[in-house]
């Protein structure tokens, strides 16, 4: 690639990144996007979102199959699976999205170089040796993970969320440190393939930034499918033996050390920015005490011309988080009036049940002294959940004592996921729990389950 100039050019082909070159590109800037992975898509495509729910979805059909079939009185003999197709097929998954990204960039003509990008100067980069100028530099280098002082990662018997979803064996037994998204999603996966799962928190609850009483349910659920979990436990260290790792434990709150044995430890206690080699300092931007790239309301950095989104400026480190702020950032460097909601950003563990949240928890709104109500409602009283065989958990909607707007929700149950999709969509045009009350929701539908928990805030859920 010669010199070349571009009105926009994008680093990081992320799901910040990737959606924010082609919203500029639509928006009619000369627009190139740079990624030093080779395929486009990021962490999310590659080694994160998409891989982990091809996993997700492969081991819970054969979950399904060994322990659910049965219960519908279906009758099918012995039933193994095979890893490497397993594995291959989450490739392939993960190659027809990188390749439809790639897709995306030709068809909104937008060049993309693979490469590490450093920025030289304002409006300057190089990527080896090609320089190359743009009007705006758009950071959006994403997260890498938390390195746990003493345990060592390897990628082989110490892993992190990449390595785990490469294990070409089952492992006997799988220490996850951290119950966190990651732990309790991958942790799923191999306790499902037959894994013998321990998870090592260092706080006393699971699934710790959500509403308390959805993370004592899940501890519940998770407990009774087989997981087990070791809270308010630090690991201290880890020994690599020839074919097991022996980590050490104490408890966070001091006391007794302990050994704990494992063949495989997957380290899973967060992600951290990424902005090693990105010239950072050839412009004078200092990044905060975690790492992150402080950025004023338009994304911009401290540097005029240079704007960073998604992992690498913190706060929800999700796909659709960084997509919106790319898409939000696009338009606003168009003259329009980008903006992203922070309050309507659902998040989503893919575990089985799902659980989902939205807005505030009620430690969050306790803490504020919001004054609010609560609606709840169990999936055991909805009838397609009961139909399904899928009766786990319930939906809590928590909505403003005088003006009964809704402030949150926290879902666990059977497609979670999908279900909170309503009531992002209700809070983002500031809906009241009687809005939702008062909508028709097909019948029979999990659905109804967030209709009776809105109903339920006003005290006349109709099933309970
Ligand atoms: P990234 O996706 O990290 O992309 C940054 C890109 O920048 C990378 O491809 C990197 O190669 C490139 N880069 C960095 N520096 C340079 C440089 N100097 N030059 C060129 N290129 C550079 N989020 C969800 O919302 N839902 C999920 O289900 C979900 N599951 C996940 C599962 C796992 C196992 C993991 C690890 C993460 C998951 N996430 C999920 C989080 C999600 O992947 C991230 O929030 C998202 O990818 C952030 O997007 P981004 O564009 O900011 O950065
Ligand atoms: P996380 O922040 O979700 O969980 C980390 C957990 O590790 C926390 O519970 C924390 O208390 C615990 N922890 C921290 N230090 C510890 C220590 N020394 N010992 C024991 N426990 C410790 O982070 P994650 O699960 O690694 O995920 C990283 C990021 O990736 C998250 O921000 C998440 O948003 C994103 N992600 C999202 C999804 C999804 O949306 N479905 C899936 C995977 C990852």
């Amino acid at each position: 690639m010669a010199d070349s100039s571009f009105d926009v050019v994008v680093i990081g082909a992320g799901p910040g990144g990737y959606v924010a070159a082609i919203r500029a590109a639509q928006l009619g800037f000369n627009t190139a996007c740079i990624d030093r992975r080779g395929p486009p898509g990021g962490t999310c495509l590659n080694v994160g979102c998409i891989p982990s729910k091809a996993l997700l979805q492969s081991s819970h059909h054969y979950e399904d199959a060994t322990k659910h079939f049965a219960d519908h009185g279906i009758e099918v003999g012995k039933v193994g699976f095979d890893l490497g197709k397993m594995l291959a097929r989450k490739q392939k998954v993960v190659n027809d999205n990188t390749k439809g990204v790639e897709f995306l960039f030709k068809k909104n003509k937008i060049t993309y170089i693979v490469g590490e990008a450093k920025i030289t100067a304002p409006g300057q980069l190089s990527v080896g040796s090609d320089k190359i100028s743009a009007k705006h530099i758009i950071i959006a280098t994403g997260s890498d993970v938390t390195p746990l002082p003493g345990v060592e990662i390897d990628e082989k018997q110490v892993v992190s969320s990449t390595g785990a979803l490469e294990l070409t064996k089952v492992p006997g037994h799988l220490v996850v440190i951290g119950a966190g998204v990651i732990g309790l999603e991958l942790g799923s996966v191999w306790h499902r393939l037959g894994a013998k799962v321990t998870v090592v928190e260092y706080l006393d609850r699971v699934l710790p930034t959500n509403d308390g009483e959805v993370s004592k349910q899940a501890q519940r659920i998770f407990e009774k499918q087989g997981l087990e979990f070791k809270l308010g436990t630090k690991v201290t260290g880890a020994k690599l033996g020839k074919k097991d790792v022996t980590l050490s434990l104490e408890p966070a709150a001091g006391g007794a050390a302990a050994e704990l044995v494992a063949d495989v430890v997957l380290v899973a206690i967060g992600r951290r920015p990424y902005t090693t080699n990105l010239g950072l300092e050839n412009v004078g931007i200092a990044v905060d005490k975690r790492g992150f790239i402080p950025v004023d309301s338009h994304f911009q950095t401290s540097v005029p011309g240079i704007y960073a989104i998604g992992d690498v400026i913190g706060g929800a480190m999700l796909a659709h988080k960084a997509e919106d702020e790319g898409v939000a950032l696009a338009e606003i460097l168009a003259g329009q009036h980008g903006h992203v909601n922070y309050n309507a950003i659902p998040g989503v563990v893919y575990t089985w049940p799902e659980v989902a949240a939205v807005g505030k928890s009620e430690e969050q709104l306790k803490a504020e002294g919001v004054e609010y109500k609560v609606g709840k409602f169990p999936f055991t009283a909805n009838s397609r959940a009961r139909a399904n065989g899928d009766t786990d958990g319930f939906v809590k909607i928590l909505a403003d004592a005088k003006t009964d707007e809704v402030l949150g929700c926290h879902i666990i149950g059977p497609s979670a996921g999908d279900l909170i999709g309503e009531v992002v969509l209700g809070m983002e045009f500031r809906a009241a729990a009687e809005d939702i009350a008062r909508t028709c929701h097909a019948h029979p539908g999990l659905a109804e389950a967030v209709k009776e928990a809105a109903l339920g805030v006003a005290g006349r859920a109709i099933h309970l």
